[in-house]
């Protein structure tokens, strides 16, 4: 259903005295595909991309260059109105649910709006539209003509999330949907999500930096760093079987529920992420690699198949294996 080839997103700016340009390479030379009704989970550290890659993918921010194939559409290049279809097909939810919904709107404005932007029904069919996502999301009528500061964290991530989908669309982006949520209203807006993915036939991009929330909703996960892919797997062969010295990283600094009960090899990595405005020459993961070797430090490696639907990109994929470092 999406497919994106070579998606670039850099950010030019000026900086010094002599008015320098530089650019900040946010989403650099990204690909994948994502079938219809699949989760694809983008996880990474801040400032690995994920974000930019989730707006870039809905046109909210404008691609530098790439290819973002919706339905055989290329959304990069669409018009204004060809635009205005293609956000009927899609919806996105963001981290933080009071900042992402007008405050001095009811909820029944704000599940209202998309149907008139749209010109979909009045009146009674709109109501009766706004009814229906807000009981399928697990609101009532009573809180229709409530503000958002009169709903709980968990209430307003239910209205942002049917705010999302009142437009039946086929393509969701879930940026953090539940990190700022306590963690008993976590699980139940994840199964929320998993719930209207199974009725509406959702295809999800759920960005998470939170590896147990993205195995747990996801079909496919796609590991970033400084901005590109380092690998690219179906969830449970991430998680049994990484190969790219970063992603076992993540996954060895997963907290162990029962130390006691099970042990666990550490991978220890070195310093902190490089700036993007100043990205080392070769692997772009070098610097913090215990792995890195001279070829390393000066070729960028391409992807290595390792697998069914398994890519790594790191030059020594077929040699590395982190059996042991990973909780299953
Ligand atoms: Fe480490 Fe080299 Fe692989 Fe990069 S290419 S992840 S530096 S071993």
């Amino acid at each position: 259903m999406l497919t994106v080839r070579n998606l670039r997103k850099y950010f030019r700016f000026k900086r010094g005295l002599l008015s320098t340009v530089q650019y900040i390479r946010a989403v650099d030379d990204v690909s994948f595909s994502v079938d219809r009704g699949v989760t694809l989970g983008v996880v990474g550290e801040s400032g690995s991309g994920k974000t930019t890659l989730g707006l870039t993918v809905l046109r909210l921010l404008e691609p530098t260059s790439g290819e973002i194939v919706f339905n055989g559409v290329d959304v990069a290049k669409l018009s204004k109105k060809g635009l205005k279809s293609f956000r009927r097909s899609t919806g996105i939810v963001f981290q933080d649910p009071y900042s992402s919904l007008n405050p001095r709107m009811r909820v029944k404005e704000i599940l209202e709006r998309p149907l008139k932007i749209h010109g979909i029904g009045s009146g009674e069919a709109s109501l009766d539209s706004v009814s229906g996502v807000l009981e399928d999301v697990g609101l009532g009528e009573e809180h229709l003509m409530r503000y958002p500061h009169e709903l709980s964290g968990g209430q307003q991530q239910r209205v942002a999330i049917a705010r999302a989908i009142i437009l039946k669309p086929q393509l969701v982006v879930l940026d953090e949907p539940t990190s700022s949520l306590d963690v008993s209203v976590q699980a139940q807006i994840l199964n929320l999500l998993l719930d209207l993915q199974y009725r509406y036939v959702l295809t999800y991009i759920f960005i998470t930096h939170d590896l147990l929330t993205a195995r747990h909703v996801s079909d496919v996960i796609m590991v970033m760093y400084l901005g590109k892919v380092v690998e690219l797997s179906r969830a449970h062969e991430l998680f049994l079987n990484p190969r790219h010295p970063y992603t076992a990283t993540l996954l060895s600094s997963i907290p162990l529920p029962d130390p006691k009960l099970k042990t666990r090899k550490r991978m220890e990595v070195v310093g902190e992420p490089p700036s993007l405005l100043n990205l080392p020459k070769g692997c772009r993961f070098h610097q913090r690699c215990p792995y890195a070797t001279d070829k390393c430090r000066l070729e960028e490696p391409g992807f290595t198949r390792v697998g069914d639907d398994h890519l790594v990109a790191c030059h020594y994929a077929h040699e590395l294996s982190f059996e042991g470092f990973t909780l299953w």
